[in-house]
């Protein structure tokens, strides 16, 4: 126990249950004393993530769609009338329409592209531009993505073109903002096996291939997530931005398959 995040208040988008990763970097936040407001996209949703608010103790649970600019702005006028300012957000939100995560890339569509990239990609920029407003004295804002942004992965296709570009807009956001004392990164974490993951084709061989290949030869959970989140939105990296940090048991420094690695 301890209270790293004592007096400070966040935001965290995209709770689907409680293996979402956002619940992972929730829970570690709640423990070390932050108090948070979450928010549910659409109401199959709200069934869910009210019970996981109730565990936090928290009453801010909000309705959210990132595609409609409104539902943002009306989360952002009750964050500033409840709290007045914002420590920090976590961003965990990304979609793609499930038959373009399988078969090539070159064949995803104009409409799905343009959708994935609206939903993975600028809703971050979108949300950093409302957040910055409520961060007066600085915060710290954080996205999640993945390898594939990196290198091919198998079926991740169009989502590993948005991450590319979530990963150059954390770049961006972090140079614009830097002077308001607001610092801006991503976490890189390692297949798990989530909602979203679902989506993807294939994903046990993948689980299974990182689990063998990684230097630490196991998968992460949402609490190892969970732990570099806190680092990353507690002032214990007051000095990191613009950082894109795996946690993903090193599988992305590998060069070539482990030789203990079993065959799948
Ligand atoms: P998840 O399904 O638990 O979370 C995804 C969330 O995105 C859901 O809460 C969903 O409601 C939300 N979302 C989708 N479209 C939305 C919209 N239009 N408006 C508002 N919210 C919307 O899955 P997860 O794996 O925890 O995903 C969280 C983040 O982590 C995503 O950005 C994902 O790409 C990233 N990530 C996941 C993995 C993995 O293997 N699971 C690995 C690396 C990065």
């Amino acid at each position: 126990a301890g209270q790293l995040m004592a007096g400070k208040r966040g935001l965290v988008m995209g709770v689907a249950n409680n293996r979402s990763i956002a619940w992972g970097i929730a829970k570690a936040c709640a423990s070390q004393g932050a108090e948070i407001a979450l928010t549910y996209q659409g109401d199959a949703l709200k069934k869910r993530v009210e019970p996981l608010a109730a565990d936090l103790g928290t009453k801010l649970v909000l309705p959210c769609d990132v595609t409609d600019a409104s539902s943002i702005d009306a989360v952002f006028e009750t964050l500033k009338k409840e709290w007045g300012e914002l420590d920090f957000l976590v961003h965990a939100i990304a979609f793609s329409d499930k038959n373009e995560l399988d078969g090539r890339y070159v064949d995803t569509t104009e409409k799905n592209f343009t959708q994935s990239m609206l939903i993975s990609c600028f809703s971050f920029t979108a949300l950093a531009q409302r957040a910055e407003k409520l961060m007066p004295n600085g915060g710290s804002l954080l996205t999640l993505t993945y390898y594939g942004a990196e290198k091919v992965m198998p079926h991740y296709n169009v989502m590993g073109v948005a991450k590319a570009a979530l990963e150059a807009s954390v770049r961006y956001l972090a140079a614009d903002l830097g002077r308001n004392n607001i610092r801006v990164n991503a976490i890189s974490a390692g297949p798990i096996k989530t909602l979203a993951a679902a989506g993807i084709a294939d994903f046990r061989y993948i689980l299974r291939w990182n689990e063998y290949n990684s230097a630490l030869r196991r998968n992460v959970s949402i609490e190892d997530v969970g732990g570099a989140g806190l680092y990353l939105l507690s002032d214990m990296s007051r000095g990191v931005t613009g950082e894109v940090h795996h946690v993903d048991s090193g599988y992305h420094i590998q060069g070539m398959k482990n030789e203990d690695a079993p065959d799948i």
